[in-house]
């Protein structure tokens, strides 16, 4: 396969343009800009852009939502930092004009696009910078053989993201062959431990559910993958066969009883699903797991078995730092925090 392939995978814009970024060798900043000048070029969605004019927002301009929000960002900043935070962070208005490449117009922006005397496309908005990454082109900028548009063009990313497709298409019938682990596709000796979903595949209608490696991490990461994402997803009452809703932390002290030794936050609800040996769910005792969306709450095993090592210390049982709680489905949680952070449908 092309060595651009998943580089282009990444940044394709097959399905939604805005996901569009010139390749690497186009762009003026490694890795994109949060603020643009005028007279710069840049790439959006598939074309090449004059930075026209760029407006900061004045106070008075700011909605109520607008400032809120602005405030939220800066909650967290010393007090020192905050005002050059706030400047930072500060949304400002854009007029872009077109230079080259095809018009990606969605349904309903229209009013937003102006055609100007001599013919040029001009569109306008609002950027706020801790959500847009600019890509400002180099100039002159690499184009595509095919439409001389910048590259790569909206054509080849549609290419790529059909073989992709297809690709991904064959993967899921090899995953209902029989006897074969349905994460490396590789077969499934008998000396091997394995784990079968009992409902039909979620992968191939009318086949069996899938088979997978259980004593290998990778492969029950797919399982619990496949579990999480699609039988719980779908039924969060089904019994689990690949996750647990807690974290399973290890006490480090040192003669800690077996039975005492492992301790999952679920409590009487662990399902002992935790993968094999090794898996990333076994975590230190001393770990701090920062929980989304549940601000300075994090995960802690039951009790404090006593490890002490330089400032490092089981966290068991502390319930002094202010704000914490035991959270019985933190591994749910953290699950859901790393699926919103891997954004949709990018692999
Ligand atoms: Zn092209
Ligand atoms: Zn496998
Ligand atoms: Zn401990
Ligand atoms: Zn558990």
């Amino acid at each position: 396969m092309d060595p651009d392939y998943l580089p282009s995978l990444r940044h394709n814009g097959a399905l939604d343009p805005n996901n569009w970024q010139p390749s690497r060798d186009n762009l003026r900043d490694d890795f994109g800009a949060r603020r643009v000048e005028e007279g710069d070029l840049v790439g959006w969605r598939y074309a090449a852009w004059r930075v026209h004019e760029i407006r900061p927002y004045l106070d008075v301009d700011l909605t109520d939502r607008q400032r809120e929000r602005l405030d939220e960002l800066v909650q967290n900043v010393t007090d020192d930092a905050r005002t050059q935070e706030f400047e930072r962070l500060r949304p400002f208005h854009v007029v872009l004009r077109h230079v080259a490449g095809p018009l990606a117009i969605k349904e309903g922006e229209a009013p937003g696009w102006k055609r100007l005397h001599d013919g040029t496309r001009e569109i306008s908005f609002t950027s706020w910078p801790h959500r847009t990454r600019w890509y400002r082109l180099r100039d002159p900028y690499k184009t595509c053989s095919c439409h001389g548009h910048p590259w790569p063009c909206q054509e080849y990313d549609q290419k790529v993201m059909t073989a992709h497709q297809m690709r991904e298409m064959d993967r899921l019938v090899a995953t209902a062959q029989p006897g074969v682990c349905a994460h490396c596709l590789e077969p499934i000796s008998n000396r091997q431990k394995t784990l079968t979903f009992p409902e039909e595949s979620r992968f191939v209608p009318g086949a069996p559910g899938p088979t997978f490696h259980a004593g290998r991490g990778e492969c029950w990461g797919g399982a619990e993958r496949y579990e999480r994402e699609g039988r719980l997803a779908s039924n969060p009452d089904v019994v689990r066969l690949a996750s647990c809703p807690g974290i399973r932390f290890i006490h480090e002290q040192l003669g800690m009883p077996s039975d005492k030794r492992i301790d999952c936050t679920a409590g009487p609800f662990c399902t002992g699903q935790h993968g094999p040996a090794g898996y990333r769910s076994d975590t230190p005792c001393y770990s701090h797991v920062q929980l989304a969306g549940n601000d300075g709450a994090y995960a802690r095993p039951t009790f404090d078995c006593g490890y002490r090592r330089g400032d490092i210390a089981c966290i068991g049982g502390d319930m002094s730092s202010g704000g914490t709680s035991l959270s019985p489905t933190a591994a749910d949680q953290l699950w859901e925090q790393r699926r919103r952070g891997a954004g949709g449908w990018i692999v």
